[in-house]
């Protein structure tokens, strides 16, 4: 399945693979001889792979499950039971109806080509694991007569306890991926093409076997053991190699024996020969297929002698001809000169794109791919790419743990297994591969981290990406930015608030839609180039939907000014602004907040020196108390009556809804930033000149200030925050609309009596006051604020 080295990288399991040093030159180490004796005894003792540094070194001693007659385990073998998942997924594989069953040739290929990188990996600290099994080469030799496949690898091979680990139990692997997928689309059946999928690893190979026998030697064991299994059958067998025609000198022999209606289909050479060219075109090792083939000979003939010819008995004339001869022999079918080590005018696009589906699992093309070397200070080659989707599970969004990134060391696979050692943390979607000839083969976790070629790397590799981004962006057709955006925006958004060091590759990326762009997404680039000469800032305003942008009150003065807003409407987008600060040195500028400069406006500068008003915002202030800062005449309202601002260095109406979100949210400073708002009134709106009046005439009036206060609470949702006590406000409310119908399409009295409403009670329950109050609809005037 995939790469399954990295999983052997931990340094404990690296340990493990190791032969310690009582075992260099093949020996096996004397623990195991002394497990090995226990065994016979009856006593089973496991060795188990310790967390932290050590190799092979727990124990586990079991009273033997069964006792068997001595001899008996070298004929018939020792029978194991399988994990009970094992079990559940075999007989998934077994009974399903899985059209693509061609997938196991793939699994297996691939587990092969793990084997031999595993090997390969461990020869580089010891040279003895190679001994003289041959090169690293995969054989596949399929059977039309025997209805068999075999598939052979001079790989790392396998040990007793392995052969247990892996082939009875499942580790996490892609094989336990598999099932969870499985768990989590129950209704849907092992059919719906999870298979494809996944892959199921080595099990695959029942869904066209019904028996399986693997033979696998280890440089870790002196012996050679056989696991074999059927397809119905919830147990397995594992015995030791007696077959002297079957000895391997290192690494694994797979053989199928097919079902009768898969052999006629996945006997034929030919046939496999064509799935190895598809699914395995990328393998690094030789992969040799078992074929037909055919070459022409010349032969000696006897010539037959011509009429009255007389020839002598031995003196028959010869004759020289050639015949075509068939034969079988090995032929490679696989390209094994890595795509990234082949010079990029003479790769082609398709070959490109296939190489990342066939590594990486995908389905869908790349949107983009880019292929370098470097040369000079560090020099290694790369190719990488930007995958045609965002990751399917939520898991592995922004998840610095993908294995996306596939490291090499002089062509050997290292591992995949990083933790932002390559590229940051926003850039983790990035798949490729990269292949250094400046780093140790043994390097370790700790190397990656304090390497300094890692960090040289790291740079190249991150601009690298930028460069294959932009050029996606400038693209005449804006069909694939759009799909970069939808799949992968918030990581460019992650960038600005995690990569100070790259805002000025991150800003040209980013996409918004704005006041004047209500359905297109616009650039920043595009912002700053239809910007009036004398417009000095980028403005936004930052909401929880492209609705509430739109109305925003905050937008009526810079809309009527034709002065665009760009509209941040993610949760991220707030803070990514925030952390990029300017753009093309223009500074961006929250129009919700303190201290909006829309450029001079005599007008305003008038309306807020006059007395009249400055009376009513003390007026104001007065009754609000505490819940505001200061109150003031607005700049940026038109239609609205007011509006709540917050501090310039305080919380926007949007971050304070965030931070509410967030469970772990720290919230102690609200109550600190709700004092900071201001509160901004439009003087040239109906209400404001009513209480005006109301602060001239009648100051101490209840009427008026309710009116205030509901001002309040209702310019704190209409700028986005939400107010203390809604149940509170729409009482408020309720009495306000009472007032405010009064009766104006006549009430009779029993509907009249029948209003509970302490606010209706409040306004019309006393005779005398329905008397003295004249009907609404006979005063309103034109500015009557509830005609619309
Ligand atoms: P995965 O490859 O995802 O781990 P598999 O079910 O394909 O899952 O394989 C289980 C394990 O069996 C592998 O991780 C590996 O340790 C071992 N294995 C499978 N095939 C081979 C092989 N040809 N040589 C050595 N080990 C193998």
């Amino acid at each position: 399945m995939a790469p399954a080295l990295s999983r052997s990288l931990g340094a404990s399991s690296v340990a493990a693979l190791r032969p310690c040093p009582s075992s260099r030159n093949g020996l096996v180490p004397q623990w195991r001889r002394a497990a090995a004796a226990n065994c016979a005894r009856g006593v089973r003792w496991e060795a188990r792979r310790t967390k932290g540094k050590g190799r092979m070194v727990g124990f586990r001693c079991d009273a033997a499950v069964a006792e068997k007659p001595a001899g008996e385990e070298e004929t018939a073998g020792e029978k194991f039971e399988y994990q009970a998942e094992v079990s559940r997924l075999m007989d998934l594989i077994v009974h399903s109806l899985y059209s693509h069953k061609e997938v196991f040739l793939r699994e297996l290929v691939s587990n092969a080509s793990d084997a031999l990188d595993k090997l390969r990996f461990l020869s580089v600290t010891d040279s003895s694991v190679m001994a003289d099994g041959g090169e690293l080469e995969i054989r596949i030799k399929p059977d039309p007569d025997a209805g068999t496949i075999t598939i052979t690898d001079t790989g790392i091979g396998m040990t007793k306890d392995e052969l247990k680990d892996c082939l009875g139990t499942i580790a996490q692997s892609g094989t336990s991926k598999f099932l969870k997928a499985l768990k989590e689309n129950k209704d849907l059946g092992a059919d719906n093409g999870l298979i494809g999928q996944f892959g199921v690893g080595f099990y695959s190979a029942f869904l066209v076997a019904e028996k399986v026998v693997v033979s696998t030697k280890s440089p870790k064991a002196d012996k050679q053991y056989v696991w074999e299994a059927e397809a119905e059958n919830s147990s397995y067998i594992i015995k030791e190699e007696t077959d002297p025609e079957k000895m391997l000198a290192r690494g694994t022999q797979i053989t199928l024996y097919l079902r009768d209606d898969d052999k006629y289909e996945f006997a034929d050479p030919a046939r496999i020969q064509g799935l190895v060219k598809n699914y395995s075109q990328f393998v690094s090792f030789p992969i040799y297929t078992w074929q037909e083939k055919s070459r022409t000979v010349e032969v000696e003939e006897e010539e037959e002698p011509k009429e009255g010819e007389e020839t002598s008995e031995g003196e028959k004339k010869k004759k020289k001809k050639t015949i075509t001869e068939k034969y079988w022999d090995w032929e490679l079918a696989n390209e094994t000169k890595p795509i990234w080590m082949r010079n990029p005018k003479e790769v082609e696009k398709t070959e490109y794109n296939e190489f990342y589906k066939k590594t990486f699992n995908e389905f869908l093309d790349p949107l983009a791919y880019t292929h370098f070397t470097t040369e000079g200070e560090v020099e290694f080659r790369s190719v990488l790419y930007v995958p045609g989707m965002a990751p399917l599970s939520n898991e592995e969004i922004m998840n610095p743990k993908t294995k996306n990134i596939r490291l090499y060391v002089k062509r050997v696979f290292i591992s995949d297994d990083f933790d932002g050692e390559l590229f940051p943390r926003y850039l983790s979607f990035v798949k490729g591969v990269v292949d250094s000839n400046d780093l140790p083969l043994n390097v370790s976790r700790e190397i990656l981290q304090e390497s300094r070629i890692v960090r040289i790397m790291r740079k190249r590799l991150v601009r690298k990406t930028f460069d294959m981004i932009q050029e996606i962006a400038e693209k005449d057709d804006q069909e694939d930015y759009k799909k970069f955006w939808e799949s992968f925006g918030k990581f460019m958004k992650l960038g600005c608030i995690e990569d100070t060091g790259n805002h000025k590759r991150l800003g040209p990326l980013l996409r918004f839609y704005s006041s004047k762009n209500e359905n297109d997404l616009i650039s920043l680039d595009q912002y700053v180039e239809n910007m009036p000469e004398n417009q000095k800032a980028i403005y936004y305003i930052a909401t929880d939907s492209l609705q509430s942008a739109k109305t925003a009150p905050f937008l009526e003065k810079l809309v009527q000014k034709d002065i665009e807003v760009l509209y941040l409407i993610e949760p991220i987008d707030e803070v990514a602004i925030q952390n990029l600060q300017t753009y093309k040195e223009k500074k961006f500028v929250d129009i919700s907040k303190e201290d909006l400069e829309l450029g001079e406006d005599d007008e305003d500068k008038e309306k807020e020196s006059k007395q009249e008003y400055t009376l009513l915002c003390d007026w104001i202030k007065q009754q609000l108390g505490d819940k505001v800062a200061k109150v003031q005449i607005s700049k940026r309202l038109s239609s609205s009556p007011c509006v709540l601002v917050s501090g310039k260095f305080g919380w926007s109406a949007n971050m304070e809804r965030l931070m509410k979100a967030q469970t772990l949210g720290d919230t102690s400073s609200l109550e600190f930033m709700r004092g900071r708002r201001i509160f901004e009134i439009n003087p040239d709106h109906p209400i404001i000149k009513d209480l005006s009046a109301a602060c001239k005439n009648e100051p101490e009036s209840d009427d008026a200030k309710r009116a205030v206060e509901l001002l309040y609470e209702t310019a704190l949702i209409s700028s986005g925050y939400t107010p203390e006590s809604p149940a509170e406000l729409g009482g408020k409310i309720y009495g306000m609309m009472t007032m405010a119908l009064g009766g104006r399409w006549g009430r009779s009295d029993s509907d009249e009596a029948a209003t509970t409403s302490e606010a209706s009670v409040e306004a019309d329950s006393s005779e005398g006051a329905a008397t003295e109050v004249v009907e609404p609809s006979e005063v309103r005037t034109e500015s009557d604020p509830w005609e619309d």
